[in-house]
């Protein structure tokens, strides 16, 4: 999914800077805007409500899905045959993936309905989690 999306699906929205925008919270009677949505350079989808709506809760007022949040992107973990990692592209990709893995969880906590493309973003957040401790874990790569 991309930002225009969501952001066709809220009110009173207005860009505040690059990748950063303001609306209505859909999950609240908001009067003023009070819901921060962030586009980061990985193209996830960072949403804040400052009356603390979770972001299962607002996602889910506009009829979207948790794996709409967090787009599948191409990262140093897809072609584990490159070794060795930096060490900073295997943390950058295992803390997008632990990022999908919480949220999931609190869909899950707040008993949101998963949808197969959810569980199978989390099913590959999980595998890539995984792949991430074995590169930086325990194996030597032949050194
Ligand atoms: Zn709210």
């Amino acid at each position: 999914m991309n930002v225009e999306n969501l952001l066709g699906r809220l009110d009173k929205v207005r860009q505040t800077g690059p990748g950063r925008w303001v609306a209505r919270c859909p999950a609240h009677e908001d009067k003023t805007p009070s819901l921060s949505i962030r586009e980061t350079d990985e193209g996830q989808l960072l949403i804040h409500c400052f009356t603390g709506c979770s972001a299962s809760n607002v996602i889910a007022a506009v009829g979207l899905e948790f794996a709409d949040l967090y787009p599948e992107r191409p990262t140093a973990l897809k072609n584990p045959e490159r070794r060795p990692f930096p060490a900073s592209d295997v943390l950058r990709a295992l803390s997008h993936e632990i990022a999908v893995v919480a949220a999931a969880g609190e869909f899950i906590l707040e008993g949101r309905a998963f949808s197969p493309d959810d569980h199978a973003r989390l099913r590959l957040a999980v595998e890539r989690i995984e792949t991430g401790l074995q590169l930086s874990g325990g194996e030597s790569h032949g050194r």
